[in-house]
């Protein structure tokens, strides 16, 4: 029971990582937080569906939350990985440009990079490119060396285990049902394996990724209103076996092209050393339950757009990997949206911390997430 008479300070919806770097952010200010996961294990979801790359921060519109939280949780990542021995390799990436006409879409990026605060980026030249990276046909690249891969589990697992350590409670098979305001707060409804139950909290935060439209919905709010419906968009991936695997050299991205959803068709080399493509981008309807099923006809179009760059890889050497939803706010041929991170008071939910289109690079800016939402909360 907190000083107020609320169960807990804090409720969070939803136990990817964001939700558990909400928990633990509360936890270590002393605050008490209790987290509900629909799923039996955390990170089911997105958090565990993506390419696990820690992005510098160079893409993202200067001043945006997607360029700040990138590069502050970024950062914040790295440290934290290094103080909880969670798998992470900065390995650095290039983003290449295939035809002379790409190189000003690097340039842009270097700017932005630069504004953002991202560290070391440097244009490579085709002849410095092809000492280090022979097997990429590209005129030019832009090398980023802050870039690098985190096991994202284990990254998960640590929060976990940071957040019970300084108190949170975390529960998994528990789904939030509905909310209602009381004195000072809200009342949670949760169900978990021993039935229908309710917590009260002076907060609660909407971390729940492709369910926050639900969550808002229970708040009272109404996302298509707000201008924060959800426009699910699923990326595959490819793995790359046999020669081709020894092929690649590490990260290595296209320059990106105006109006495409994400970064492009890239590789990602994991922290053992797997080797994938992706992710294309199909936009879905919105569901409860998603397909996350690889489509084999898409495999053409998938592997003439990395051959671009990877002109040694054949049809052959890629499989169907996995796939993962973005919860974009933006749809199909509309402007890229920004994080959403709100208390709602402004639309007559105080206390509710609303989370949305938490896409890329959510996992990298999570812990820089999670303090922004005890922050809008209590500070
Ligand atoms: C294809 C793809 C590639 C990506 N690549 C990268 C990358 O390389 N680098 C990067 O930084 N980011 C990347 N991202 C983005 C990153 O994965 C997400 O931003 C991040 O994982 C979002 O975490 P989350 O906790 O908000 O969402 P989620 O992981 O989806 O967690 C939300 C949780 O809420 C739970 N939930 C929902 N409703 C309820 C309810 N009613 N009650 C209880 N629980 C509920 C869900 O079960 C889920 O576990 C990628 C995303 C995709 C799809």
């Amino acid at each position: 029971m907190t000083a107020s008479g609320m169960d807990f300070d804090l409720t969070v919806i939803g136990g990817g990582a964001v939700g558990l770097a909400t928990a633990m952010r509360a936890a270590e200010r002393g605050k008490s937080a209790l987290l509900l996961e629909r799923h039996p294990a955390f990170g089911r979801e997105t958090s565990s569906r993506n390419s696990e790359v820690v992005h510098g921060g160079a893409y993202y519109a200067p001043g945006s939350l997607k360029a700040r939280l990138c590069v502050r949780g970024r950062r914040e990542l790295y440290a934290f990985a290094e103080a909880h021995g969670v798998p992470c390799v900065k390995a650095g990436k290039i983003i290449v440009a295939v035809e002379e006409s790409e190189i000003a879409a690097l340039e842009r990026i270097l700017e932005n990079g630069r504004e953002n605060g991202v560290e070391g980026l440097a244009f490579l030249e085709k002849g410095e490119l092809r000492g280090r990276w022979p097997e990429v046909a590209a005129v030019g690249a832009l090398w980023s060396p802050e870039t690098g891969v985190v096991n994202a589990h284990r990254f998960m697992d640590a929060m976990r285990s940071v957040a019970e350590g300084a108190g949170a409670v975390l529960l998994p098979g528990a789904e939030a049902l509905a909310l209602e305001t009381v004195a000072g707060g809200w009342r949670a409804s949760f169900r978990d394996a021993e039935g229908v139950q309710s917590v009260d909290s002076a907060f609660v935060v909407n971390a729940a990724g492709l369910g926050a439209q639900a969550v808002m919905a229970m708040a009272g709010l109404d996302p298509d209103a707000l201008g924060l419906a959800l426009h699910p968009c699923k990326g595959s991936y490819w793995s790359v076996q046999g020669e081709a695997r020894r092929r690649i050299p590490g990260l290595v991205y296209p320059a990106p092209e105006e109006h495409l959803v994400g970064l492009g068709v890239h590789t990602v080399v994991d922290v053992s050393g797997g080797v994938k493509l992706g992710p294309d981008a199909e936009y879905v309807p919105p569901a409860r339950e998603y397909d996350y099923a690889v489509d084999e006809r898409r495999k053409e179009a998938f592997w003439r757009s990395a051959r671009r760059y990877l002109p040694f890889l054949e049809p052959g050497d890629i499989h169907p990997d996995m796939a993962g939803i973005r919860p974009k706010l933006s749809g199909s041929g509309e402007r890229e949206r920004d994080f959403h991170i709100r208390e709602e008071t402004e639309v007559g939910a105080p206390g509710f911390v609303n989370l949305a289109g938490i896409e890329s690079p959510g996992l990298t800016a999570c812990l820089a997430i999670g303090s922004m939402a005890v922050e809008a909360a209590f500070f």
